[in-house]
């Protein structure tokens, strides 16, 4: 079982402790004797303790930092949504894959940003502007926010927002199984909640420090129970010894905590595993002893965008993949949308 995260270094911002959040968390994270040290901006946090790379990479992925989002200018993020809301950024777990390692170099710390009130009045003007169509708002570009929400509540106030609002939505994925206080946030049918889910054998082996299958499946039976739209990326869905009948099972599990109820307003996204040499450069160096496979000449080389080429599985491995996913989704649920493979 994975506990929920809690820092062993905190960073604030002073100005943070002039909302009632910032106050809020560093006077628990004092009480709990947590080292706590100031800086003068959430993108300036130097001197992390360690004598090497590896030590601080890891540290880095155990420090909280406490601050304001000062650009609330929100990035667009098409195609699930139109942009981007800024909540956190980082993330404790240490997924071999994350997207996160090259999107944020060398700042792996996790940031929260705690004028929660200002990001959602621009939420609101975004959706002013687009109104009457609805405006969605994708929570999980920068961060699992759900791994922290049960320190700060900042998405729980969100889910509320959004709830009350005439035209916005929400949505995020998560790997973590913290979601009991979001059961009661009056979510009005506004938010999607969307689990993250793999095989047992992908998730031993590349994400530690997140959720279990299990526990992320009993999660889902209570966030279905709670009445929340639900969702699950599959990804990556990664090609190993057994593949096969890891993810048959994974669909069997999941098919066991699924309440029938939550089957009308169900969605599954297929993402197959990719990297990019940067990518592998930076895994290779985070996680010296990884047994992912980071082979070009197995793959495909896919041309991205900016230059930068992804390794994909070849065409006839991603079409068993993306077959066997069908029929295991036909075989257990029917009903739910197929949003996509890729
Ligand atoms: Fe990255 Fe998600 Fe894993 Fe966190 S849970 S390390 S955001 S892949």
């Amino acid at each position: 079982m994975v506990k929920p995260f809690m820092p062993e270094l905190v960073y604030v911002e002073p100005k943070a402790m002039e909302y009632p959040l910032g106050k809020k968390l560093i006077d628990r994270f004092q009480d709990m004797d947590i080292e706590i040290r100031e800086t003068t901006s959430h993108n300036q946090v130097r001197n992390l303790p360690g004598d090497n790379h590896f030590q601080k990479y890891r540290m880095a992925k155990s420090t909280l930092v406490v601050g304001l989002r000062k650009t609330l200018k929100f990035d667009t993020s098409k195609p699930s949504a139109e942009y981007a809301i800024p909540l956190a950024t980082g993330c404790m777990g240490h997924c071999h894959y994350c997207y996160l390692q090259t999107t944020m170099g060398s700042k792996p710390y996790i940031r929260t940003y705690v004028n929660v009130e200002e990001v959602l009045e621009q939420a609101d003007k975004y959706m002013a502007e687009r109104a009457p169509e609805f405006t969605r708002f994708e929570a999980s570009c920068t961060s699992d926010i759900v791994g922290i929400d049960h320190l700060t509540h900042s998405l729980k106030y969100a889910i509320e927002h959004f709830g009350e609002s005439e035209y916005g939505k929400l949505r995020f994925v998560t790997k973590f199984a913290h979601v009991d206080h979001l059961l009661d946030a009056k979510h009005n049918g506004k938010t999607r909640f969307r689990f993250s889910i793999n095989d047992d054998y992908v998730i031993k082996y590349f994400e530690p420090g997140t959720s279990k299958l299990d526990e992320r499946l009993e999660a889902a039976r209570k966030i279905a129970e709670a009445d929340y739209p639900l969702g699950f990326i599959v990804a990556p869905i990664y090609l190993h010894d057994g593949w096969r009948e890891g993810y048959a099972e994974m669909f069997e599990k999941l098919d066991n905590q699924i309440p029938e109820f939550a089957r009308k307003d169900l969605t599954f996204e297929f993402i197959q595993h990719r990297f990019t040499q940067p990518a592998k450069r930076t895994i290779e160096q985070n996680y010296p002893m990884t047994k992912l496979e980071l082979d070009e000449t197995k793959r495909k080389k896919k041309f991205g965008k900016y230059g930068i080429s992804k390794f994909v599985y070849k065409d006839e491995e991603q079409e068993e993949m993306k077959n066997k996913m069908q029929e295991y989704l036909q075989r257990h649920f029917p009903t739910a949308k197929f949003e996509y493979f890729t």
